[in-house]
C-alpha cells in the first residue's frame, strides 16, 4: 500500500465514522421531539408521586394536597383550572376541571383522584379498616389524563380534563359511590359528544373488556384505535362487566358515555394496591389510544 493511499483509506474511514456519529446525534435529536407524544415512563412516575401523598380519602389532608398538585401540573402543562366545590351527604366534594380556551367541551375526559377510606377486600382482617394507597385504583387514571395534558396537541376538539373526587366510598355508612361525578353532571352545564372514563387502568397484567353499559359506536372507535396501535392485547374486543363508574350519571343523562376499565385486578380495595402492580407499558397503551383517539376526532 503507498502512503498515498493510506491516507486516503484513512480518509473514507474517519468520514463514515463522522457520518455514524452525525446519525446518531440526529437520532437523539429526534428523540427530544417526540418528547411531545405520551410517555408511560411519566405518566408511571406521577402514580408514584400520588401514592407518595399517602391516602387520597374525599377530605383527607392528601386529596388536598393531590389536588394542589394535579392543578400545578395542569397549569404549567398551559391548562386552566377550575375547582367545583359542592357537598353530598355533608361531605364537602371538590371536582377539578382543566380546560383549555372557552369553547363548550366535545370531549370530556375524566378520572377520580379520591381513594378508597377502607381496605375492605384486604386478606388481612385487621387491615380491613385502613385506607387504600389507589395506585391503579385511582392513581392510574390521574397520571394518563396528566399525560394528555402536557401532550395532547393544542389545537385538538375541545377537551375538558375532569378529576373526580369522592368516587370509592360506596358500600359506607353516610357516603356512596360516583359522588363527584354525580354533582358535576348535575351541577355543570355540559353538551359534549362523547365522555371517556378511565379508572383501574395500570395493572401490570393489562386486560380492558367492552364495559356493557357504555356507549357502543364510541368504545368501538376507541376499541379499533387501539388495535391499530397494536393494543389488541389489552384491548379485548370482548364484552365482560356491567359498572358503576364514573360514566353513570352521564349515561342517565343521554350522554354518550365510555367506561375503560380493567375490573380483573386481585388487589382492588387492598392495602396491596400500591405501584409495583402498575406498569408503565400499560399506562402506554390507554394514553397512546385515547392521544390518537382524540387527535383523530378533530381531522
Ligand atoms: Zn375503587
Amino acid at each position: 500500500m503507498t502512503k498515498r493511499n493510506s491516507i486516503l483509506y484513512l480518509t473514507i474511514i474517519f468520514s463514515l465514522l463522522a457520518l455514524v456519529l452525525i446519525y446518531y446525534s440526529a437520532s437523539f435529536i429526534d428523540r427530544e421531539v417526540d418528547s411531545v407524544s405520551f410517555s408511560g415512563e411519566r405518566a408511571y412516575a406521577d402514580v408514584v408521586t400520588q401514592v407518595e401523598m399517602g391516602n387520597r380519602v374525599s377530605g383527607s389532608a392528601g386529596n388536598e394536597q393531590v389536588r394542589q398538585w394535579m392543578r400545578a401540573e395542569l397549569e404549567s402543562a398551559g391548562w386552566d383550572v377550575e375547582i367545583q366545590q359542592t357537598e353530598r351527604f355533608g361531605h364537602p366534594i371538590y371536582n377539578v376541571i382543566a380546560k383549555r380556551g372557552d369553547e363548550p367541551a366535545q370531549i370530556i375526559l375524566g378520572a377520580h383522584y379520591d381513594t378508597r377510606m377502607f381496605a375492605d377486600n384486604d386478606p388481612l382482617f385487621a387491615n380491613r379498616s385502613l385506607p387504600t394507597l389507589g395506585a391503579n385504583d385511582g392513581a392510574s387514571g390521574v397520571a394518563v389524563l396528566l399525560e394528555l395534558a402536557r401532550t395532547l396537541p393544542d389545537d385538538s376538539v375541545p377537551v375538558w380534563l375532569v378529576f373526580f373526587d369522592a368516587e370509592d366510598n360506596g358500600r359506607i355508612e353516610g357516603w356512596d359511590w360516583i359522588l363527584g361525578s354525580r354533582a358535576f353532571v348535575e351541577e355543570i352545564e355540559i353538551n359534549p359528544q362523547a365522555v371517556v372514563i378511565v379508572d383501574m387502568i395500570g395493572d401490570a397484567n393489562l386486560n380492558i373488556h367492552l364495559e356493557k353499559n357504555s356507549n357502543h359506536i364510541i368504545r368501538s372507535e376507541i376499541w379499533s384505535t387501539a388495535e391499530r396501535l397494536g393494543y389488541a392485547d389489552v384491548f379485548i374486543n370482548t364484552e365482560k362487566y356491567a359498572m358503576l363508574d364514573d360514566h353513570t350519571p352521564f349515561l342517565e343523562k343521554g350522554i354518550p358515555a365510555v367506561d375503560i376499565i380493567d375490573f380483573d385486578y386481585e388487589y382492588w380495595h387492598t392495602l396491596a394496591d400500591t405501584p409495583d402492580k402498575v406498569s408503565a407499558d400499560s399506562l402506554l397503551a390507554v394514553g397512546d389510544t385515547l392521544w390518537h383517539w382524540v387527535v383523530e376526532r378533530g381531522q
